[in-house]
């Protein structure tokens, strides 16, 4: 490694910017562009102002969670356990797709569990010069720039991309529990909207026994017809009847009972 430190020069004016040992984010002296010093690259750096507060994040993820994507009556017995406020970086690339136009990539500069996060819409007109009053909060990267362009080699865009920008994106963390289980949201504090990769679901295994349980009983009503001609008794007329009658008995608890385990209709 090289004990002198790299000169770095600002990507808007080209003045050369000297930043003491360890910093990262900077203002151009002389245009005073809010600029990133990456490993190997110098690029301007955004922050997203956030429009929510701990209680309207906590109120938009009650209700989300009372939405029928997860279990009935989830914002009745989830127990809130923390909620975090803190500005995430992530990669922002402008990149042209192949024969798609152009498109924006976001990629995250530090770990988080929450990889949905990424589907996030960012609009260019939400960008804002990032300021050093956001410093406390403002998560330093850890991912270099080099490993998220490398990430975008998988996709498929074409050539290199067309502005690459960090973003500090306010976001709350909120850990839940449900049923003794912990998850985490995440709410981002410019929109309100929700992301979660795992949320209590509707059970699938409440779905499979019903389904398991109709399959059984349909499946001995067929065979009473066949039993009663087995046993050659000319009572098939008379079975078939029988068999047909219970099959449509059966079909109304049976129904209401797949619709009770859906929750909301
Ligand atoms: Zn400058």
């Amino acid at each position: 490694m090289e004990s002198e430190q790299q000169k770095s020069y600002c990507n808007q004016c080209g003045t050369q910017v000297q930043p003491y040992e360890g910093q990262v984010f900077i203002t151009c002296p002389f245009c005073d562009s809010s600029i990133y010093i990456d490993e190997n690259q110098v690029v301007f750096h955004y922050y997203v102002s956030p429009a929510l507060d701990a209680d309207g994040a906590n109120a938009a993820l009650f209700r989300w969670m009372s939405d029928s994507h997860s279990v009935k009556d989830l914002d009745q017995q989830a127990r809130r356990l923390s909620t975090e406020f803190l500005f995430l970086p992530i990669w922002y690339f402008r990149v042209k797709m192949a024969g798609n136009g152009e498109t924006i990539l976001l990629k995250p500069a530090r770990a988080i569990s929450v990889t949905e996060l990424m589907n996030l819409k960012i609009s260019a007109s939400d960008l804002l010069p990032y300021h050093r009053d956001l410093g406390l909060e403002a998560a330093l990267p850890s991912v270099p720039l080099e490993a998220a362009l490398g990430w975008l080699t998988e996709k498929k865009i074409v050539g290199v991309p067309l502005e690459t920008f960090l973003v500090h994106i306010p976001i709350f963390i909120i850990k839940y529990n449900y049923q003794d289980r912990i998850y985490s949201a995440v709410v981002e504090a410019g929109t309100g909207k929700v992301f979660a990769n795992f949320y209590p679901m509707k059970s699938e295994g409440a779905y499979l026994r019903i389904a398991g349980l109709v399959a059984l009983i349909y499946l001995g009503l067929a065979l009473i017809p066949v039993l009663a001609a087995l046993f050659g008794n000319n009572a098939t007329g008379i079975a078939i009847l029988i068999s047909a009658v219970l099959a449509g008995l059966a079909f109304v608890p049976l129904f209401l009972l797949a619709k009770r385990t859906a929750g909301k209709p």
